[in-house]
């Protein structure tokens, strides 16, 4: 792996040549905020455009979103200019607009000072609760599940992530990844009795032979029986008692 020195906020650190600004930055120590990057998926970044910084090199400035600006040799970064912040702030402002109740962008717009937006989305239009239309939770569906059982949908203001014509869909195995990595807690899935509801279906969860804890859905178990030729007894047990 190439290493190539980079200056973030006038100091130097040492990165491996091409990857993402945001993870450098967040390796040492310095904060830039993030919504849609999940360094565990792929195809995730670049959407909520809240980590936007200002990159120099070759007597050129751009702005770029860190979670997919690679690491190269002569790159300085400034996360904490005027316009950074300016920047930052008006994208906060638009998210806001959009999903009033969430707490995550709340906390990083007041981190900007920011608590009055000064748009609103016309009334009739709040069916996307919390979702901010970044498409992590379809990236990871497809890409780090290997389902697809989701899929953006609509344009615009009215963008969000659904399943088929909005009907249980019979793919999903109800792991539950997309709620747990969505930024805002969009997803709703909830547990009760052995029984976990997601995307309009209930999905019945396998009991710990052991603590008699339901853990993990039978349709994952299923699933990963099938993809993997794992033995099925593995999931008897859940991990804390394997
Ligand atoms: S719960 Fe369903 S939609 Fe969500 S990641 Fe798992 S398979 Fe995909």
């Amino acid at each position: 792996m190439e290493k190539v020195s980079v200056i973030i906020d006038g100091r130097a650190f040492e990165a491996v040549k091409d990857q993402c600004v945001l993870e450098v930055a967040h390796e040492n120590g310095v904060y830039i905020p993030s919504l849609c990057y999940n360094s565990e998926v792929a195809s995730s970044g670049g959407s909520c455009r809240v980590c936007l910084v200002e990159a120099h090199q070759g007597g050129r400035m751009r702005l770029v979103t860190a979670c997919n600006y690679p690491v190269r040799k002569g790159l300085e970064v400034k996360t904490d200019t005027p316009l950074v912040h300016r920047i930052r702030r008006g994208v906060l402002e638009l998210l806001m607009a959009r999903v009033p109740d969430s707490e995550v962008i709340r906390e990083m717009a007041a981190a900007e000072g920011l608590s009055e937006v000064r748009f609103r989305l016309d009334e009739g239009e709040d069916d996307r609760f919390n979702c901010i239309a970044c498409a992590l939770c379809t990236n990871v569906c497809a890409d780090v599940v290997g389902v697809y059982a989701i899929a953006m949908v609509n344009r615009g203001a009215e963008k969000k992530p659904a399943t088929p014509y909005y009907k249980a869909s019979d793919v999903c195995i109800g792991c539950g990844a997309c709620a747990y990595a969505c930024p805002t807690g969009a997803i709703a899935m909830e547990e009760e009795d052995g029984v976990r509801r997601i995307w309009g279906r209930d999905f019945n969860m396998v009991k710990c032979g052991v603590c008699g804890t339901p853990y993990i859905p039978e349709a994952q178990v299923d699933w990963i029986v099938k993809t993997t030729g794992k033995d099925r007894s593995f999931f008897d047990k859940c991990p804390d008692h394997r």
